[in-house]
């Protein structure tokens, strides 16, 4: 593309470096050192133009901006401390310099919330809409990484935060409906539960744990059968804003949206009964609502049940980018 080097040297400029970090951007490789006795986290991740995001209701800056939180949460969900991150950008003619140094500016912003520096990546045009490729590297302690696999029948699960808000933002804007601007900060700019992930790992607290990127029916299931256990989810227990509940008492179907909707970025994880009270702390020094929603179980599958004790059923699947 033309001008890439520019736009290289532009990153480099920008590019701030990290204790670990001993080769930045200009070389044909980065280089890290992992502190002793730590191992080495990555993650990646794709984000297509009109499939992941969509460019008319999403300016650059907030989309830089989510790209970064949505890639450091997956370092979260393993208790990680975060490194590098490394940008892979397709960028189409219609993608103006003006939007190239908005999207810059939110990019930089994602990094240093989240003190992850830009390592490397690569850049060239793209014959169709917007690419982003995403790598992301972190480090935890050997041992104390928390994976999906570690859930024990009997255990509670918990999550943080509040769910569905991002998902209830989406409905409204696909039906052209307003949208309070609490609802559109969870949709545009998801915040990565970074030290909570580190504190559930490092304090010996979770037993298994993801981020919710499809939502918390598809995402519990992941957590299921890696951990080879089943579940009973308390629906009335489950954490919602306040806006999420005004919407709620007039469309009681938005549950829904809580249980199957996606894009929450919230911590899922499992805990051993006896930690509740140093949950409960945790949750008081962060400052961030940890909630028990349920309980793992011997027998397998995932059952909702109501404040009745009936079982309930949500009529949605887990999103799907593939579904038509
Ligand atoms: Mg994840």
């Amino acid at each position: 593309m033309a001008g890439e080097f520019s736009f290289i040297e532009k990153l480099r400029q920008r590019a701030e470096g990290h204790a670990s970090l001993t080769l930045g951007i200009g070389d044909d490789c980065s280089a890290l050192q992992v502190p002793d006795g730590h191992e080495l986290l990555t993650s990646t991740d794709l984000l297509l133009e009109n499939v992941h995001f969509r460019l008319d209701w999403t300016n650059p800056h907030d989309l830089a901006h989510k790209a970064v939180s949505v890639n450091v949460s997956d370092l979260a969900a393993m208790g990680g401390r975060p490194l590098a991150l490394y940008l892979g950008l397709g960028v189409p003619r219609s993608f103006g310099a003006g939007q190239l140094d908005l999207f810059v500016d939110g990019l930089f912003e994602g990094l240093a919330d989240y003190a992850i520096c830009l390592a490397g990546g690569d850049t060239c045009r793209s014959a169709n809409g917007l690419v982003l490729a995403i790598t992301v590297q972190g480090h935890c302690r050997i041992g104390q990484r928390v994976t999906r696999a570690g859930g024990r029948a009997g255990e509670d699960l918990w999550v943080s935060g509040t769910l569905g808000d991002s998902a209830l933002c989406l409905r409204r804007l696909l039906a052209r409906q307003s949208c309070s601007t609490a609802l559109m900060a969870r949709h545009f700019r998801p915040r990565a539960r970074l030290a909570l992930g580190q504190a559930l790992a490092e304090e010996g607290l979770a037993t298994a744990m993801l981020d919710l990127s499809d939502g918390l029916d598809g995402d519990l299931g992941h957590l299921l059968r890696a951990s080879g256990v089943g579940a009973r989810v308390n629906i009335n227990q489950l954490p919602l804003s306040s806006d999420f509940r005004a919407h709620l008492a007039r469309q009681p179907e938005l549950i829904d949206l809580a249980l199957c909707g996606g894009e929450d970025y919230e911590l899922l994880f499992s805990a051993n009964p006896q930690k509740r009270a140093d949950l409960e702390r945790l949750s008081q020094r962060m400052p961030l609502p940890l909630t028990c929603i349920g309980q793992l179980s011997a027998a397998s599958g995932l059952q909702y049940l109501q404040a009745d004790g009936s079982a309930y059923r949500p009529t949605a699947g887990a999103f799907d980018h593939f579904a038509d």
